[in-house]
Formats: C-alpha cells, sequence, structure tokens
C-alpha cells in the first residue's frame, strides 16, 4: 500500500453539506433517540408469521434481553454471536448486545461446523444465539464453555443444555453500563483486500456516524423516512442489511419488512399486501426480479426506491428494473465491510433528487473524505481518472480484531482506508467502480476468499500448488476458480478437486471450474499474479 497525503491532495465531499452527528451517544440510544415520535407504530413485521412488534415491542424486548445476557454472565466487551436467518430475534439480539456494551458477531447459518467454529473462537464468543436446527453444528462449542440459545419457540422442543430465548426476555433488571463511543458494537467478518476472514471491528461511534450519513439530516428522505416500509430479504448476518436496512430503518422509525429467504412468490405478494415502498437488493435478487413474469400479477406501485448494493450492477439489468418498477427511483450504494460499510450512495434517493447517471454506484456519503489514488505511486488523482477508492471519517472501522499488520496494511497512517477497489469520480462528482485490485471474490454479493479456499486445498494430498480466483459468471456475478498443480503421477480429477472443497465450505465458496497447470505464475515475492491469472481466463486461453 502506497501512502499518500499532503496538501496536494485532491480529496471529494458530498454535495450536500455536512450535518451534526451524535456520535458520542451508544448506538442503542441513538437509534432509539426519537422512538417518543413512533412508539406504537409497526416497526418490525415477521413476514413468513406476520406477527407485528411495535417500536415500543422491540424497545421493551431487547433491554430484557440485555438483562437475560446480563444474568448469563455476558459483560461488557463480551462476544455474542448471532447464527440466524433474518428473523425478529436476530434484531432484538443486536441491540440486546448493544445495550449490554457486548459486541455482536454474525455469522452465516449455513456455514459448515468448522467455518462456524473459526470465526465463533477467533472472536471469542461467549454465547450463540441460533435455532435447534442448527445446535449440531455447534455442539463441540459447548464443551469449551459457550452457553447457546434457542429462538424456538414452544411448545417446539429444544436440544438439552441449551436455552430457550424466550427465557431471556424473563428479566427486568438492567445494570447501567458505561459505554464508551470507542467501543466495539459489531464485529462482521470480511477478508478485506487480501488474506484470510479478520474481525472488522465496528464502533458505536463508526455505526452512528454511518447511519447518520444515509439518513440524518436537513435533507431526511435523502434514503428514507418514517412512512417507509422497508424490505429487508439481504442477510443481515452481512453488514449492508444489519447498516443499510435494520439500524437505518430503525433510527427513522419506519416498518421494516423482515425475510428469512428470498422466494418470488411470497415476497411479491408480501409487497403488495405490506405495501413496500423501499426495496433494497443486490444484482442477483435484481436479475430474479427483472426476469420473473411473476412480477405482472402483483401491484407493486407502492415501491418508490429500489436500491442496490454489494456487488456492480449492469446498465441491462438497471433499464430492466426500470421498466418493471416504473415509479421507483433506481440507484445504487457502495460499501465495504471495512469502511462501515457505506461509501457512497445514489443521490436519485433524496428529497429534492440530483440526477443521477446509469452505472453510477453513488456519490460519497457526506461528513466523509475520499480520494482517487494511483495504485504505484501513492499520488492522488483528480477526476475522471481510475485508480484506488481511499475513503477517511469517523465512519470506518476501528481496525481488525487482534490483527494491527492487517489493520496497517488497509488503515494508513493519515486515517485512510484503502478499499482494493478501482474507480473513478466524474465531473458530476459520481463514483464509477471499473475493477476491483483486490483478491475478493463476489458471488452473488457474498464475500469468498481466495486465501481461505488456497489453504484448503494446499492441504490435499495430490496437489503442489494453487491458485483460486474470480471467473465472471451471469447469475452469480462472480464464482471461485482454482488453478491446481497436482503432483507427479497423481489422478486427481477435476471432480475430485471440487468435491475436496465442497466438503468443508458453505455452498457459494465452491469450486466452479478447476484448470490443471504446470505452475503458478508468482512475483519475486511469492505473491501469486492473480491479475495473470483472470486474464488467461477472459482471453481463453485456458481449459
Ligand atoms: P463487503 O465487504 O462484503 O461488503 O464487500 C465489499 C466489496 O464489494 C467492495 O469493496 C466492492 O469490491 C464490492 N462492491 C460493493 N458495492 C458495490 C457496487 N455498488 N458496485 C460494485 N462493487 C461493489
Amino acid at each position: 500500500q502506497k501512502q499518500s497525503s499532503n496538501n496536494s491532495d485532491v480529496i471529494f465531499r458530498s454535495k450536500l453539506p455536512d450535518i451534526y452527528i451524535p456520535n458520542h451517544l451508544p448506538l442503542h440510544d441513538y437509534i432509539f433517540q426519537n422512538i417518543s415520535e413512533f412508539a406504537s407504530k409497526p416497526c418490525l413485521i415477521n413476514g413468513p408469521t406476520g406477527h407485528v412488534y411495535t417500536y415500543s415491542d422491540v424497545h421493551v424486548a431487547s433491554r430484557r434481553i440485555a438483562a437475560g445476557f446480563q444474568k448469563l454472565g455476558v459483560n461488557k466487551n463480551d462476544v455474542v454471536m448471532i447464527l440466524l436467518s433474518n428473523c425478529p430475534e436476530f434484531v432484538l439480539s443486536f441491540l440486546a448486545a448493544s445495550f449490554r456494551g457486548a459486541t455482536a458477531t454474525a455469522a452465516n447459518p449455513f456455514f459448515t461446523p468448522a467455518e462456524i467454529a473459526k470465526q465463533a473462537k477467533a472472536s471469542n464468543s461467549k454465547l450463540i444465539v441460533t435455532e435447534s436446527r442448527y445446535v449440531d453444528k455447534i455442539k463441540d462449542l459447548q464443551n469449551d464453555g459457550v452457553i447457546i440459545v434457542c429462538t424456538d419457540e414452544e411448545p417446539s422442543p429444544i436440544p438439552e443444555g441449551c436455552l430457550r430465548f424466550t427465557e431471556l426476555t424473563q428479566s427486568t433488571e438492567i445494570e447501567t453500563v458505561e459505554i464508551s463511543s470507542d467501543d466495539v458494537v459489531a464485529l462482521p467478518y470480511s477478508s478485506g483486500t487480501t488474506g484470510l476472514p479478520k474481525g472488522v471491528m465496528l464502533t458505536h461511534r463508526g455505526l452512528v456516524t454511518s447511519v447518520a450519513q444515509q439518513v440524518d439530516g436537513d435533507n431526511p428522505n435523502l434514503y428514507f423516512h418514517s412512512d417507509d416500509v422497508i424490505l429487508c430479504v439481504l442477510p443481515l448476518f452481512h453488514i449492508y442489511a444489519l447498516n443499510s436496512i435494520m439500524l437505518c430503518g430503525l433510527r427513522v422509525g419506519a416498518s421494516i419488512l423482515i425475510m428469512p429467504k428470498f422466494e418470488i412468490n411470497l415476497l411479491l405478494e408480501l409487497i403488495q399486501r405490506c405495501k413496500v415502498t423501499v426495496a433494497p437488493m443486490v444484482p442477483p435478487i435484481v436479475l430474479a426480479m427483472a426476469k420473473s413474469p411473476e412480477t405482472e400479477k402483483y401491484d407493486l406501485s407502492s415501491i418508490r426506491v429500489v436500491k442496490s448494493g454489494a456487488a456492480p450492477l449492469g446498465k441491462e439489468l438497471e433499464d430492466a428494473v426500470s421498466a418493471k418498477f416504473p415509479n421507483a427511483k433506481l440507484g445504487q450504494g457502495y460499501g465495504m465491510t471495512e469502511a462501515g460499510p457505506v461509501l457512497a450512495m445514489s443521490l436519485g434517493f433524496a428529497k429534492e433528487p440530483f440526477p443521477v447517471k446509469s452505472g453510477a454506484c453513488g456519490t460519497v456519503v457526506r461528513n466523509a473524505e475520499m480520494k482517487i489514488i494511483d495504485p504505484d505511486t501513492g499520488d492522488s488523482l483528480s477526476k475522471n481518472k481510475p485508480g484506488e477508492i481511499c475513503i477517511r471519517g469517523h465512519q470506518i472501522m476501528k481496525g481488525y480484531l487482534n490483527n494491527p499488520a492487517a489493520t496497517a496494511e488497509t488503515i494508513d497512517k493519515d486515517g485512510w482506508l484503502h478499499t482494493g477497489d478501482i474507480g473513478l469520480i466524474d465531473d458530476d462528482d459520481e463514483l464509477f467502480i471499473v475493477d476491483r485490485l483486490k483478491e475478493l471474490i463476489k458471488y452473488k454479493g457474498f464475500q469468498v476468499a481466495p486465501a481461505e479456499l488456497e489453504a484448503l486445498l494446499i492441504g490435499h494430498q495430490d496437489i503442489t500448488d494453487v491458485a483460486v480466483v474470480a471467473m465472471k459468471e451471469e447469475a452469480a456475478g462472480e464464482v471461485p476458480v482454482a488453478f491446481v498443480v497436482k503432483s507427479k503421477d497423481s489422478e486427481l480429477s477435476e471432480d475430485d478437486v471440487k468435491q475436496f472443497v465442497a466438503k468443508q465450505v458453505v455452498f457459494y465458496k465452491r469450486i466452479n471450474k478447476v484448470f490443471f497447470v504446470e505452475s503458478i505464475p508468482k512475483a519475486p515475492s511469492g505473491k501469486i499474479l492473480r491479475k495473470d491469472l483472470r486474464a488467461k481466463l477472459v482471453n481463453g486461453l485456458v481449459n
């Protein structure tokens, strides 16, 4: 990482003025600051059951669960893991951790036992909130003293040795904890620009700042407002949904429709029934919506905003979706877990919208600075020149948990977070992402870290060297493919390699294709020349 910060830096800021951000407050106090205005309003709507929690219900329940955590010995700065698909208990557990002064780390419940154990151990999770059906995957952690809480409702039984979530809500005495704005409240995992997944420390200050950048201030309809009904089908274990849907929605007093998974017919029916106004999506969902003939059967005219993020959205797709939702404004957001996560979003959503161009992923958020640097020299670049996107502001991560070296590689001494994304800012301050410098592979918006798959593959006795890179694919955006050097006389087949990985990882990290090669191209430093491998794929030089 090249560093550069001097007076000649070209710094880009939002077209909207900076705002006051009360980021001295703990996240929960900030989120519920205006609750008296909407205490009896629907807050969470459980899509599959139709159960509605008002703002007051959510506030009371999350404080009680915080007291329940306390009773179980979860103390300030302890880590609580949330291993759930989207459901109201996810939200309550997250808020309860915040009230308790604890840290929440969320993981995908479809992870394999090994993937969950890695995150639980690395984060030192003390308690896991999950469902009975996932307990088999985490049983071993109980031997290390980890408490397991199951959200299943009575009368369905829960496994022996586990507690029931509703028991937590019986506690009423909550001890007041002193929370510093620098305390870590969320710990999502991300591989960042290189290497294995790492714990990303997001503080109370960071998340308050990020939420405020999206929904506070004089142009409050910047993203959404209290009359909105917001769809939450993107997984809450990813910071994009947790922050930009859940926390932003709660802050403004909107209603949030929670869906555990993407089932198009149920989704369309609920959009119609609940009169959803804002639909945050990722490109594969946008694609499914754009292509589905089912959409014709429903009245989707309530939708005023369709927002896409987490991966690039092509122009054809933008056009197709605009045709499906003629009343809706379509725009993108650009996020990266380490950036808190939102760096830029479309100003086309604003109450007094700015015109936006197709393909742009927004303009930098307020109260933040962005610069574009030459990746080789570190020099700051002017408008219309592509380079690495860097961001600075209170919203970015505090650092990686227990990993000062990786932190220093990502945040330079002047506080700039280097994204590993290549983009340019045009004459109208709009940001366009044009390439990715970093190793990261994005399958339907999910992170796949090549280093993680390479570490598994190199453990195979017939593999002497390996590199994993991204290959473009229509439905997923990108898929991981492996270049494998097999040992002499080995009869290892493509299928053997795929199976070997598939057994050990969640579905979206599976190897899509294997190319057997003589050697892996490397720089003198030993670094894999991934760009060369990606170029081979693009140019069809492998088979
Ligand atoms: P994550 O930390 O999982 O949110 O992944 C962050 C990465 O996703 C970014 O650094 C980008 O490479 C990619 N990404 C996020 N939003 C967009 C977008 N709107 N367009 C293109 N790539 C995106």
